[in-house]
């Protein structure tokens, strides 16, 4: 899977691409993710990106063209499926996670200031996901979200199947608790069950204490 993140802070996106889990598996070649900025494609000659919006407003609206021609020559001869992140997209949830883990291809465009010139959204067709029902600053933060979202669905990231088919939402459930040494803290013992050994018993325990926890803590999937 190739994911290209266009973005005015590349080095953003690639203080957290490099660390930990995503560091590895890009080192590894299970994930290629490269980050462009945005700014190298401006054809003005001191380098902007932006400007007013017309009409008025606060902030600032990025420019149309480094846009087009950052996708155009990104993109090249491929045709990847072009992700704006945006507060108006629809909300990114696992299911949507699945469906993007099975692309070859993803585009995702980072906006910032007050967003992008709507023509080059609509000009190269592309659709808008939300990481959620509120405003940050800039798409970098979402970007980076989908991206990792993603990339522990794909062959070789995590360890096995079970690191993220076990894990919340994946079967619309909730994960069942998790414990680890000391067996008692602060008077506050692990489940019995986890350490009896009895393998059997202990799938059983964490079947049912996931559909508990969902009921308790998010009755909306269980419908
Ligand atoms: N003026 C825009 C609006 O009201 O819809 C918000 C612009 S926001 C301050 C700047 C950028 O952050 C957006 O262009 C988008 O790329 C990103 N962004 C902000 N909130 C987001 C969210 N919930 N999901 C995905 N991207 C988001």
């Amino acid at each position: 899977m190739k994911i290209d993140i266009l973005t005015l802070f590349p080095e953003m996106c690639e203080c957290y691409l490099n660390e930990s889990i995503i560091g590895r598996a890009r080192k590894a070649g299970f994930l290629d993710v490269r980050c462009h900025n945005i700014r190298d494609y401006t054809l003005d000659k001191h380098r902007r990106v932006d400007d007013k919006a017309y009409g008025g407003g606060t902030g600032m609206v990025m420019q149309a063209q480094p846009i087009y021609d950052c996708v155009k020559s990104v993109a090249g001869s491929e045709t990847p499926r072009l992700i704006y992140l945006s507060p108006q997209g629809k909300i990114l949830n696992q299911n949507l996670v699945k469906e993007l883990a099975r692309e070859e291809n993803l585009l995702l465009l980072c906006g910032h200031y007050e967003g992008v010139d709507e023509r080059v959204l609509e000009e190269l067709d592309f659709e808008e996901i939300s990481i959620g029902d509120y405003v940050v600053t800039g798409g970098e933060l979402p970007a980076l979200v989908l991206t990792d979202a993603v990339a522990r669905l794909l062959e070789g990231v995590l360890p096995n199947e079970d690191a993220f088919t076990e894990e919340s939402h994946f079967n619309n459930l909730l994960e069942h608790p998790q414990y680890t040494r000391p067996e008692v803290w602060k008077e506050r013992k692990v489940p019995e069950v986890l350490i009896s050994g009895h393998h059997a018993n202990i799938e059983k325990w964490k079947k049912e204490q996931s559909k508990k926890v969902t009921n308790e803590k998010r009755k909306d999937l269980l419908t």
